[in-house]
């Protein structure tokens, strides 16, 4: 870890030196190889690329595009982004699983790092996947935003979002309540 952060590494950003290939940002945590990880903060980010942390904690030289990728990654996803917006640039950028069994598949591989429930889901589907992020110590929030989560998505039978990047997961995970 490159900062001395208190965080789980699922909630942090990594960037992965797969053998044989260029080092990267691993945006959902899918790369093989060594990985480092940072906060998703853009101080972090500053501090590390001032001292090249990354190129220390990975043994290896890690190119100037990486950072500006960090860099771009971290400017998209703002605290003061509202849920919809945060919502929709998960769906441009691929780090969405829409539906239960995709959600399912992906929390059990370790790839979703948030589960978003639209308020019309059955109470029975609540309850399991209330279970299921339990047991995997992962977040569970009600989508709370004026268009249901089918809208947004596009696919009307569409209530469960897991999210796999980690800085628009913690970013919605504190904007949207907890499923109790
Ligand atoms: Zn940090």
């Amino acid at each position: 870890m490159v900062c001395r952060s208190a965080r789980a590494k699922a909630d942090l950003l990594r960037i992965a030196k797969p053998e044989g290939s260029a080092i990267c940002f691993d945006i959902d945590h899918s790369s093989e190889g060594r990985g480092a990880y940072l906060c998703p903060d853009k101080k972090c980010l500053a501090k590390a690329h001032k001292t090249d942390a990354l190129s220390k904690a990975l043994k290896k030289k890690v190119p100037e595009t990486v950072y500006l990728a960090l860099a771009r990654h971290l400017a998209s996803v703002s605290e003061d982004d509202s849920p919809e917006k945060l919502l929709g640039f998960a769906l441009r950028s691929r780090t969405a699983l829409l539906g239960s069994t995709a959600v399912e598949q992906g929390l059990k591989r370790g790839k979703v790092r948030l589960v978003v429930l639209d308020r019309s889901t059955a109470e029975a589907t609540q309850d399991r996947m209330g279970r299921l992020c339990k047991a995997l110590a992962r977040p569970l929030r009600l989508w709370q935003g004026e268009k249901a989560v089918s809208d947004i998505t596009g696919k009307a039978n569409c209530r469960i979002i897991g999210i796999t990047d980690a800085s628009i997961a913690l970013t919605l995970s504190r904007q949207l309540k907890s499923r109790i």
